[in-house]
């Protein structure tokens, strides 16, 4: 496996591998910019069919951070943990301690907080071994349904821009994925006066959803056929790709999973068939301000306020994809990336004349 030249790589800081042989722990730590701030990045557990996958998970969740971090206008760089394991087979406290001494073995530069897996119990047998993670119970606790309320301002942002509507009555909206994040956007969904169309792989999830908003079940291929308003992937990444975009029959693409676009020619691609996509690291920001005003201990109403902003990105991502042709992915991450980046400067100012 080439692992600088893959591209992926993106010049990553430092990538860490951590091997327990005894607790059978195999566990990747990717940094991939710390110029804002110390990296900020969630940590998953995640059945990987090889460690390549794992690999390329964690490369492109901990840059997703980094954009993240750096349209959210917090002083966060980007990182991310990737475990090799299945979380429904039950772990000692020992596993997740032992998560935490790699963590602690970063000394800061890396933070992390749960992900997909990883529940706010395992945080804190996590913290037992790091001051350097966040989400845990005694501050805000789960993230999600911050970012499950970010997403929905996105959709209704999204929504008024693609459809001229003010609201989100009426439409149909597909929701995959009906976990901590699918199952919060759901219910603001519902409140809003949404049809919901949904799919999980866990059977209790999709009945809860059914029980709760009246939801209907659909298969995992009426997913990405179903006609409908907007599309809301709130499961794994990588969910829009050359085979789903055409089957896609949707005029929104707008949910909370990470890394939704399988590479950025799908971007183009959705653009090409007249789908609004909504940016994921934009909408799906809302956990990551709400670990940031945890650590730094402010108020729960001014997490709200940092992310009703997102709208404001996502008009300006809209209006750079218009002006330059661009795909919305692409326009957001160049806002993105005007931040994060070091300004390159004249020679004369770095050798200080
Ligand atoms: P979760 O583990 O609570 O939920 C994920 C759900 O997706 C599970 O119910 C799982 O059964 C389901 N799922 C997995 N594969 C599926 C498939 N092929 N089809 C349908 N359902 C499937 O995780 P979560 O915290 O809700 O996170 C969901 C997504 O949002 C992830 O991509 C995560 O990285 C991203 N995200 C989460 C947060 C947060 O605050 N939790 C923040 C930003 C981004």
């Amino acid at each position: 496996m080439t692992l600088y030249a893959a591209p992926d790589f993106d010049q990553h800081e430092q990538v860490l591998f951590c091997y327990d042989p005894e607790l059978e722990i195999k566990a990747i730590i990717a940094i991939h910019n710390t110029h804002l701030g110390p990296a900020l990045g969630g940590c998953r557990l995640w059945p990987y069919g090889t460690e390549q996958e794992a690999v390329y998970d964690v490369l492109r969740l901990s840059q997703g951070m980094t954009y993240k971090a750096a349209v959210a206008d917090l002083k966060l760089g980007g990182g991310k943990m990737v475990v090799i394991g299945d979380s429904r087979q039950p772990k000692p406290r020992a596993f997740f301690n032992k998560i935490g001494e790699f963590v602690e073995s970063l000394k800061g530069s890396y933070i992390t907080a749960e992900d997909v897996g990883v529940s706010v119990e395992n945080v804190t047998a996590i913290r037992e071994k790091t001051q350097h993670v966040v989400g845990v119970p005694d501050g805000f606790g789960d993230p999600s349904p911050f970012t499950a309320y970010g997403i929905y301002q996105g959709m209704l942002a999204s929504v008024a821009h693609q459809l001229g509507r003010p609201d989100l009555d009426g439409l149909k909206i597909i929701v995959q994925g009906l976990g901590s994040v699918g199952y919060n956007l759901s219910k603001h969904l519902h409140k809003a006066g949404a049809k919901l169309y949904v799919y999980d792989i866990h059977q209790p999830f999709l009945d809860r959803a059914i029980d709760e908003f009246n939801a209907t079940a659909i298969t995992d291929r009426e997913v990405f056929t179903k006609e409908a308003d907007v599309y809301a992937p709130c499961a794994l990444g990588a969910t829009l790709n050359s085979e789903t975009i055409p089957a896609l029959n949707v005029k929104v693409v707008c949910g909370g999973a990470n890394n939704q676009l399988q590479d950025a020619t799908h971007g183009r691609q959705l653009r090409q068939r007249g789908i609004l996509y909504a940016p994921d690291y934009v909408v799906n920001q809302g956990g990551l301000v709400c670990v940031w005003y945890e650590t730094h201990k402010k108020p729960e109403h001014l997490i709200y306020q940092h992310i009703d902003a997102l709208k404001d990105t996502l008009t300006e991502v809209f209006a750079l994809s218009e002006e330059e042709h661009l795909s919305t992915a692409e326009a957001a991450n160049r806002i993105a990336e005007k931040r994060f980046k070091p300004k390159k400067r004249p020679f004369h100012q770095t050798i200080g004349l």
